[in-house]
C-alpha cells in the first residue's frame, strides 16, 4: 500500500465520483500518492471539493482545454501555477474526452468539421499538451497516463469520431514515448472496457454495448473503478518501471474474443 509514497501527481477529469479519474485517485491516495486535482469549470467545482477532501488533495485548480480563446494557455498555466505552488510532478493522468452528443449517434460520415476539430482538440491533443508541459517538471522522470477504448481499434455503435479522436490518441501515446524516454518519462494508455460515467452515457445506445460487453467479455464483466485505479497504479509507479508507450487493456478480456460463443449472441 506504499507504491506511491513520495510521489506528487497531478491527476485530470474528475466530474464526480463515478468518474474513471476518480476510481485512480483512490486507488493511488491509498498508496500515498500526493495527489493534485483539476476541474473543467465552476459548476463543477462545488462536487469536486469534497472528493478532493477524501483524498486530502490541498491543492485543486481549473483547467478546460477546449478550443475557447480564453483557454488558449489553460494547460500550460496550469503546469506553470503547480511549479510555483508545489514543484516537480512525478505523474500525470489525462482522463479527459469530449465530444458533441448529437454526433455520438447516427454515422460517422455525417460528422461536421467543427465538432471533428474540437474533438480532437479534447480529447487528443490535449494530452500532446499535457505531455509537452508537464514533462519540463518531471525532473526525476516519470509517468504520464492516458484513458481510451477499443473503438479505436475496431468500430463500436455510435462511437464515430471519438474512435477516430482515441486511435490518434493511442498513436500520440507511441510518438510521446519516444520523445520522451530519454527522460525517463513513461508514456502509456488504460483502454477500459464501458463504464457507467457521463462521458459514457453520452454515447447512444450506451446500454447495448454494456450489456454485449458484460455477456461477451471472457471475465463476464465490465471493469469497476477499482480494476481501472489498480491498473493506472501498476503504470504510474516503479513496479511498471519497464514499460513505456503501451496500451494496457482493463475490459474483462473483450478484445481477445473475435467471434462470441453462439449462445451468447441471437443470430
Ligand atoms: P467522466 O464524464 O466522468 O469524465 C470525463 C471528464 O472529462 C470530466 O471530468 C470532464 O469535466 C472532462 N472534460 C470534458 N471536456 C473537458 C474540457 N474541455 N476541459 C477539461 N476537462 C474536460 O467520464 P469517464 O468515463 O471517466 O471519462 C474519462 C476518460 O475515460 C475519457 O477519456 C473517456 O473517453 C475514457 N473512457 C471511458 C470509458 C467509459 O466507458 N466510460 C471507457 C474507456 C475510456
Amino acid at each position: 500500500m506504499n507504491l506511491m509514497k513520495g510521489k506528487t501527481g497531478l491527476i485530470m477529469g474528475v466530474a464526480n465520483e463515478r468518474s474513471i479519474a476518480w476510481g485512480i485517485a483512490n486507488e493511488l491516495f491509498l498508496n500515498k500518492a500526493n495527489i493534485i486535482l483539476t476541474f473543467q469549470n465552476d459548476g463543477l467545482k462545488k462536487r469536486i471539493i469534497p472528493l478532493s477532501e477524501k483524498v486530502n488533495c490541498k491543492n485543486l485548480y481549473k483547467c478546460d482545454v477546449s478550443l475557447k480563446p480564453e483557454n488558449e494557455y489553460s494547460i500550460e498555466n496550469l503546469i506553470e501555477n503547480i511549479k510555483k505552488d508545489i514543484g516537480d510532478l512525478d505523474f500525470v493522468v489525462h482522463a479527459l474526452a469530449y465530444s458533441d452528443k448529437d454526433e455520438l449517434k447516427g454515422k460517422y460520415l455525417d460528422t461536421s468539421r467543427i465538432n471533428f476539430l474540437s474533438t480532437l482538440d479534447i480529447s487528443t491533443f490535449s494530452f500532446t499538451r499535457v505531455a509537452k508541459s508537464a514533462s519540463k517538471i518531471m525532473k526525476n522522470g516519470g509517468s504520464l497516463l492516458t484513458l481510451t477504448y477499443a473503438g479505436s481499434k475496431k468500430t463500436t455503435p455510435n462511437y464515430n469520431v471519438m474512435g477516430v479522436a482515441k486511435a490518434a490518441l493511442e498513436t500520440s501515446v507511441k510518438y510521446l514515448s519516444v520523445d520522451l524516454g530519454k527522460n525517463n518519462i513513461r508514456v502509456n494508455a488504460i483502454s477500459a472496457g464501458p463504464m457507467k460515467t457521463i462521458a459514457g452515457a453520452a454515447i447512444t445506445g450506451a446500454r447495448h454495448v454494456y450489456r454485449y460487453s458484460e455477456k461477451v467479455a471472457p471475465l463476464k464483466k465490465n471493469p469497476d473503478l477499482q480494476q481501472v485505479g489498480n491498473a493506472a497504479l501498476y503504470l504510474l509507479s516503479d513496479i511498471s518501471s519497464g514499460v513505456t508507450g503501451l496500451t494496457h487493456y482493463v475490459d474483462g478480456g473483450l478484445k481477445v474474443v473475435g467471434i462470441p460463443d453462439q449462445d451468447l449472441v441471437n443470430v
